[in-house]
Parts: structure tokens; sequence; C-alpha cells
């Protein structure tokens, strides 16, 4: 439901000639995960852009837009309505596919990579990748996962995909600590080593180590932190939890990388993210962090919750697409005044 509003700019931006809006845009920060040549099943690599596809959005970004370093979003952020084409590019969480396929196509734009410390080089999955090879790869039958409703059946293809949509959410507002014993027993679902064997064969999922992500940086592209682990800041999570979150993210990107001042929340959304993480964010010492709530680039609000629009996978209309972000904005700002006080 939280996307509503980048939906309904999806669909009218198709329809509305891109010159007619010119003078109502604003300055954007626009975000993707992933881009494949190739994808295997495409309910689990969610995440992830067409190569083909993706080339013609980033044709889209050099012809229609001003792409920027993130090293400029003060200023833009200061006088919006003398940047009306600016977007910044950015990509979540640090696949490995950043480096082997998006870097070339994004050749000449800058972009920023935020990435989740813990799994960059560790071979820790993302959670929720996890849990969707549960709900969609494990054995037939009937299951009791701490946490989360009492019983659950596997079986037919569309009840698992229904049942994927649903755990995922419950299992999103958990506190981590409880999250990571749900998984555990997600994962205790798979006999012998039939669970490595999925996690090898999807290598969209798998992230960057190290050496990579200091390649990406070495070709010009900006690190940000998207937190440690890859899971949502709400206010279930403990204060010291969210200290590793980013200030610890902070100090290993900083130790492996270099200098790191922004931040973009995991999923990002309004249950995502409570009043404490943007004041962690802060503590930290990011200078900025976004959301991944639609909106255009405004002055004022908070700058540790900026907008974001998610790029979908057929969004080649981008020029008729990003003048519409701030229709998001009156959302936006009630949830920044929500979590100020
Ligand atoms: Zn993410």
């Amino acid at each position: 439901m939280g996307n509503a509003l980048g939906q309904l700019a999806r669909r009218l931006g198709r329809f509305i000639p891109a010159g007619a809006l010119r003078h109502v845009g604003g300055p954007a920060a626009l975000f993707f995960h992933g881009v494949e040549r190739q994808t295997l099943d495409t309910r689990v690599q969610l995440n992830h852009h067409d190569a083909e596809m993706f080339a013609r959005i980033a044709d889209t970004l050099r012809r229609d837009f001003d792409v920027r370093p993130l090293a400029d979003i003060d200023r833009v952020l200061a006088d919006p309505a003398a940047y009306p084409r600016a977007v910044f590019l950015m990509s979540d969480d640090g696949y490995a596919n950043t480096l082997t396929v998006a870097a070339d196509l994004l050749e000449g734009l800058p972009w920023t990579l935020f990435v989740s410390s813990a799994h960059i080089g560790s071979g820790l999955p993302s959670p929720v990748f996890v849990a969707r090879l549960f709900y969609l790869y494990a054995p037939a039958g009937t299951y009791h996962l701490p946490h989360l409703p009492p019983s659950l059946r596997l079986a037919g293809a569309a009840e698992r995909e229904a049942a994927a949509d649903a755990g995922i959410d419950a299992l999103r507002a958990l506190p981590a600590g409880q999250a990571e014993e749900t998984v555990a027993a997600m994962r205790a679902a798979f006999a012998g080593d039939s669970l490595d064997r999925l996690l090898a064969r999807f290598t969209s999922e798998h992230f960057l180590d190290w050496n990579g992500v200091r390649a990406l940086k070495a070709r010009g592209v900006e690190i940000g932190a998207h937190a440690d682990t890859h899971w949502p800041m709400h206010e279930k999570q403990s204060d010291a939890w969210l200290l590793q979150q980013t200030a610890g993210a902070r100090a290993r990107i900083e130790a492996e990388t270099g200098p790191c001042r922004f931040f973009a929340y995991p999923f990002g959304n309004t249950p995502d993210i409570g009043p404490k993480a943007w004041r962690a964010v802060e503590a930290a010492g990011f200078s900025h962090a976004f959301t991944t709530l639609s909106g255009s680039l405004s002055a004022g609000g908070n700058r540790f919750l900026l907008p974001r629009y998610g790029i979908g996978p057929h969004d080649t209309h981008l020029a008729s697409l990003v003048p519409l972000l701030g229709a998001g904005n009156r959302r936006l700002r009630a949830f920044q005044q929500r979590l100020a006080g």
C-alpha cells in the first residue's frame, strides 16, 4: 500500500507527454537494486532489472536528466527550483551484479551504492531472500515457525506465493532477534545441502565483496551505508541494535573503503523506520538519509528522511514519470512530522 503513489505516478507517467510536465518537475532521488542478463525465477529475483531494459533507462537518464553526484545534495536541497531536472541515482544492498553488469551500463553517470555491511564478502544472504526461498521452495508440508502465526501449510504454487507475501510482511514487523529465530527455522526446513544449492543458484542475490566495493569506488561510485544487516529499523528494534546498524555500519565501511556520509534505510517505507532510527543515523555522523517514500527533493523537511523513487522494471518513461513525484510530498511531510515527535 505504501507504494500507491509511486504506482500512480508510474501509470500516469505513461500517458502524459514529458514536455507538458517539465515545468512542474523537481529534483529527485531514484534507486534500483541489481541488473541481470538472465533471470531464473522472477518470483525470487524481484529486485533485478533486465539488462536490456536497464540500458534504455540509462539512456533516458543521460538524455532527459541532469544526473549529479550525491555530493551536490545540499546545493540542490537549498534551491530545488534551480535544479528542476536534477536526479541522484542510487543502488541499494550491494549486489555483485552492480559491478559485473550495472556499472558498465551506467558508464559516465554518477551514482551511489548503498551497501549492507554485514552481507559484503561474508556469504550471509539477505534474510528476506532466505524467507522467500522458504515459502516458494521448502518441501510441501505444515510448518510451525516461531513468532509467526502458529500453523502454515505450503503446497501449491499460488498458495506459496500468497504465503510468501503475507509471511514476509509479518516477518518484517518483528524485532531483529525474533526474526533471526524465525529465519533459522525456515533454513532448517531444507534437508541436507538443498538450501545451499538454491542460494548458490540464484547468483543475482549474491553480494559484492569488499574488493568489489573498492573497484566500484575506483570507478567513481559513491559508497553509502544501507545498515549493517538488511533488516527494518522500526520501533521494535533495540537501541544497541540500531547503533550497530548505523555507527557500526559506518565504521566498517569507512575502514574498508574510506569516507561514508550517506545512508539509506533497508526497505525504507513507513513501517520500516521509527523515530529512533533517523536519530541514530544522525548521531552516527551521516549527513543525509533516504527512505523509499515517493516524493521530489524540496527545501526544508528532515534531511534524514528524504524521499526516493524505486525505478520499476519497465520505467523507461522516466522523463514523464519523475515530474509527477512531487505528488508524494504531502504524505512524506506527514511522515516526517510523525517521526519528529
Ligand atoms: Zn535494500
